[in-house]
This record gives structure tokens, sequence and C-alpha cells, in this order.
């Protein structure tokens, strides 16, 4: 049997309606540049009718969207390729200290290269104020980026209000909606959103291709942080992924169509689980915000149960994660859970993430709630035991 799988932030599997339309593209494509013939033609016109998937979904117009090989490049090059546009006119940049590593690791680049940095603090349910933004507006701040919604622990921003904000003081704001497409309404029409990003593989789409919203207003006021060829109305060059590009159209055609029937499904299930675990175990912690949280996350913390250890135990039966994936190979408690909560809290050295998809069903639930009861519960009488020779210093 394989593991539950619980790790939908992670990523998602494909969707088979996804697979079937990619299937031919993957045979045979031209080169979606190249106009001249049949092959390029239809690659082409496969490209502009998934733009015109991608588009609709957020309520942008096709034109405001440019591909990208995820939204690790999404968030690079709305980061960096802002910063270098704008830096005449400031040098200072706004961010979370909850964004994926994409963003501080792009703002971290920049703070060598002589900008400065201000990274907001969240309150302690993961939710970043408009004021706490506020705050650190300076005359020379040129960027404004905050996550719609957080890949750990789900919590949810007040994303317009700060996109008003920004506007009111004639700076960029840039948000990474990776986790909250399909999740919550996304979209971009009458608000100031200048950038988001996108990505395909968290909606049912393929990997290592997503999606950059540029407000048409704003196309000026990027620059390419790449160089090569005239794709992507000059901001991303390189010969389109022409069956990734249909996936993603079609991942979010299905996000458009099926989302509001999907969506209540997963709250269920989620709901379900934390009940189940929270009525039987007396250690749990929910972390981030139970008000403002995407449907499908919860983010716990097991007391006195080290993340490893409880992984290793469930790893072949449930697949889960401790924090982002990108950050899975660190023995680090994760930067989110340390930002929202108090560094010599016990919490932060045992959260654990499941992400429930569309794909899961009640039945796995119960069985992944019975699993990790049963788990935690023998982890804990074992760390007890620990704990309390250690104390008595017997050990
Ligand atoms: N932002 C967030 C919030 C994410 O969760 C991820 C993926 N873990 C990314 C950006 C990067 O996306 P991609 O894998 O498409 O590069």
């Amino acid at each position: 049997m394989f593991p539950i799988y619980l790790d939908n932030h992670a990523t998602t599997h494909l969707d088979p309606n996804v697979l079937k339309g990619m299937l031919p593209f993957l045979k045979i494509t031209g080169n979606a540049s190249n106009k001249l013939h049949y092959y390029g033609k239809c690659a082409s016109h496969a490209v502009e009718t998934a733009r015109c998937k991608v588009a609709a979904l957020i309520q942008a117009n096709p034109s405001e969207i440019i591909f990208t090989s995820g939204a690790t490049e999404s968030n690079n090059i709305s980061i960096l390729g802002s910063a270098k546009s704008n830096e005449h006119f400031g040098n200072h940049i706004i961010t979370t200290q909850i964004e994926h590593l994409s963003i501080l690791k792009s703002v971290l680049e920049l703070k060598k290269q002589g900008f400065s940095v201000s990274f907001v603090k969240p309150d302690k349910y993961g939710c970043i104020s408009v004021k706490s933004i506020y705050n650190e507006i300076t005359k020379q701040t040129i960027l404004i980026s905050v996550m719609f919604a957080n890949n750990e622990i789900g919590t949810i921003n007040p994303i317009s209000e700060i996109a008003n904000l920004a506007s009111r003081y004639n700076i960029l704001f840039h948000t990474d909606a990776v986790q909250a497409i399909g999740l919550t309404d996304v979209s971009v029409k009458n608000n100031n959103i200048d950038l988001l990003s996108i990505s395909g593989h968290k909606i049912y789409g393929p990997k290592g291709i997503g999606a950059l919203f540029v407000k048409e207003s704003i196309k000026h006021k990027l620059t390419s942080i790449m160089f090569g060829g005239n794709h992507e109305y000059n901001l991303r060059p390189g010969t389109l992924n022409v069956a990734g590009i249909v996936g993603l159209g079609i991942a979010c055609d299905l996000v458009k169509s099926t989302s509001k029937v999907y969506m209540p499904k997963i709250k269920l299930l989620r709901d379900l689980l934390e009940t189940t675990l929270t009525e039987e175990l007396t250690n749990i912690h929910i972390n981030g915000s139970i008000k403002f949280r995407l449907v499908s996350n919860l983010n716990v913390s097991f007391k006195f149960i080290d993340i490893n250890e409880l992984t290793l135990f469930l790893a072949k039966k449930i697949a889960f994660s401790s924090s982002s994936a990108c950050c899975s190979d660190y023995t680090e408690p994760s930067h989110v859970i340390k930002a929202i909560n108090n560094v010599y809290d016990d919490f932060i050295y045992s959260s654990f993430r499941f992400g429930i998809g569309k794909f899961n069903t009640k039945k796995e639930i119960i069985l992944a709630a019975k699993i990790i009861i049963s788990s935690v519960k023998k982890l804990l009488n074992r760390s007890v035991y620990i704990n309390k020779y250690k104390y008595l210093n017997i050990l």
C-alpha cells in the first residue's frame, strides 16, 4: 500500500485531465516562437489558449501573464527585476519573515548589493497586518512583497488592503499566491496587485511551470533578470515549455470550474483530521490562525515529540512534512513556526504540516488520524519516560 498522501502543500498529484491535455504536446510540438509553419503555429496557438485560461482564473488580461519555470522564477523576477529597474527611485524593500525561500534569498541577494530590507514579523497567528507594513514604509521604499497565503501554516493575509497601501505611496506590490490559488479567491481585478506568482504543481498541474502576472501599467517598471530571446514580452527569455504551459492552462481552467465543489470537501476532511487529533491528544497545539486559514491546511505541534522521530515513525504510512518542502532537509525548526512563537517554546521543535487535497478521501483521513494518534502516544510515553529519568539524573 502507498502511504496516504497528506503533503498537498509541497506539491499536488497531476490531475488526469491535465495529463490527457498535455500528452499530444509532449509527443509532437513546434517552437511556439516560430509561427511560419504548421508545427510552430499549433504550439503558439496552444500557448496563447493557455495564457487566456491562466488570465481568466485571476481576472487578468492575457497580455499580463508571462510563463516561467515556476514560482521560484516568478518570485525572483519580481524581486530582482523590479529592484533593478527602480533603484534610481530608492533602495528599500519590505517583505515578511514568513515568505518562501525564493523571496527571502532574493532580497538577501539585494541586500548584498546595497539595498536595505525590512522583514516584517507576523502576529502570533502568522498574519501580516497592514499597520505592520505601513510602519516600515520610507521615502526609499520601492517594493513590498507579501505572500497571499503561507505555505506552512496556511494563514491568509489581507492582500487587497496591503496592495492599496502600497499604491497610495506609489510602491510596487508583489504577492506570492502559490498556495492561495485554488483554495481561496484570488483576483487581480479592481485592486492594486502589480505582480503575482503562480505555480503549476500546486494546483494539480505539472512541475517546472509557472506564471507571473505583471500588471500592464507597470510592465515598464520591470526588467528581465535573464538574457536571451525576446520571449514573454522581453521579461523571460527561453524557448517556451509548450506541454507544461498547456498543462498549467488546463489546471487553471479546472480550478476555475471545480474549486467551488472541492473546497468544501477539503475543508470537511481537514476539520475531521483536526477534531480527531485534538480530541485524542492532549499535547497538541494548532499553529497559525483558525479564522484566516486555507481550508486545506492543518499545522500542528505535538509537544515533547521530536520532528525527525515522528517523521521516521510515520514515513511508510503517511506522507507529510514538518515545514516547506524546500527546507525539509534542514534539521533547524521552520522559520515560519519560529516567527510566530517564542523561541524558547517547545512547540517550535515539534511542528508538522498536513496538507489535504482534492484527491483525498474520508477513509484515508480516518486511517491517517488513527495512525498519527497511536504513533504520537507511543512516542510520548517514551519521551516522558526519558525526560523523567533525565530529570532524576539517572540517564
Ligand atoms: N512560493 C511558495 C509559497 C511555495 O510554497 C513554493 C513551493 N514550495 C514556491 C514559492 C516555489 O514554487 P516552485 O516550486 O514552482 O518554484
